[in-house]
């Protein structure tokens, strides 16, 4: 069974709600937008693996992006399957062309066919998410759990090349296909090994009861505050800024669309990257005149009113 289904990571979320708010000559757009593209390859590859891992759910307990912290550090893995006899770890990777594992010098080389780039070794990362989450285990008193980990790669044309150890690498490097049916295989080798039965549904709630949320702080590293971004409500039917209000609704000065909710998504992308919002930053995001129309917006956009400081925030708040 699956417990934890995959979302669009945050970051990503907070990119893609900034960059269309950004005046085109903003010097880093270029960064951000390369900076989007890179984290959204990796989002889609992560579907296409979770495609194929699907067909573990009927035996096995299954999370997508499990993110949990010990001592001091925190950690992130793509998918986590606790197994009959053990738990294992998936690591995707989405790149174009061919990639090269290096097994000697420990690293990871793409070719898409103009450049060659070096990337950090999948295996060392993954070795270090397993070191985590063996103490994690140990922390919670589960011993002796037999923990084990693969490279999805999830593209099937990305061309996988071994430079060294080609058997190694084998054994825990493939495309996302061929993924379930090599965890079944190391699932069925640990029964035979005399492993015993583990509770992987309690496994899997106990994961899930302390997973995090992967944040960053986008506007921070980039420079940003509310104040650079461009305000406004977008049109649901074409795209550009800048809708009219009319009779509590609002009208696209290009396409004439007509809605009365496109403000709540803008409210809450707002909330999404300042935490809160207040009555006075609703009025400039919306381009509002009038504060009690403000405060009927963000009554009905199923936020909450703290009253100190003053400001509206979501109902789940984020740590
Ligand atoms: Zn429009």
């Amino acid at each position: 069974m699956k417990i934890k289904k995959r979302s669009k990571p945050l970051p990503l979320r907070k990119l893609d709600v900034i960059i269309p708010r950004l005046s085109p000559q903003f010097p880093r757009l270029p960064e951000m937008k390369e900076e989007a593209k890179k984290q959204g390859r990796g989002y889609s590859g992560e579907i296409k693996v979770d495609y194929h891992l699907e067909i573990l759910a009927s035996r096995y307990t299954l999370l997508d992006d499990v993110y949990l912290h010990n001592n001091s550090k925190n950690f992130q893995i793509d998918s986590l399957i606790a197994g009959n006899h053990g738990i294992f770890i998936i690591e995707t990777k989405n790149y174009m062309g061919t990639i090269i594992f290096d097994s000697i010098l420990k690293q990871l080389i793409r070719d898409d066919g103009n450049v060659e780039s070096g990337f950090n070794y999948p295996i060392t990362q993954t070795e270090t998410q397993k070191f985590h989450l063996r103490n994690w285990l140990l922390k919670h008193r589960l011993t002796h759990i037999p923990i084990y980990y693969f490279i999805a790669i999830a593209d099937p044309t990305t061309i996988i090349k071994v430079d060294g150890d080609r058997e190694a690498i084998s054994k825990v490097v493939a495309h996302a296909a061929r993924i379930p049916g090599m965890i079944i295989e190391k699932d069925q080798e640990l029964a035979q090994a005399g492993k015993p039965k583990l509770p992987d549904y309690q496994i899997g709630k106990m994961i899930l009861h302390e997973c995090g949320v992967y944040d960053m702080d986008i506007m921070g590293q980039f420079g940003l505050t509310c104040r650079n971004l461009l305000p406004g409500v977008f049109c649901p039917g074409c795209g550009i800024r800048g809708m009219q209000r009319i009779h509590g609704g609002w009208i696209c000065r290009k396409c004439r669309h007509k809605s009365y909710y496109a403000h709540v998504k803008e409210v809450h992308d707002y909330v999404l990257l300042n935490g809160s919002i207040t009555n006075t930053e609703c009025m400039w995001l919306l381009g509002l005149n009038s504060r009690s129309t403000a405060t009927r917006v963000l009554q009905k956009s199923g936020l909450i009113y703290l009253k100190e400081p003053k400001c509206w925030v979501k109902k789940t708040r984020i740590y």
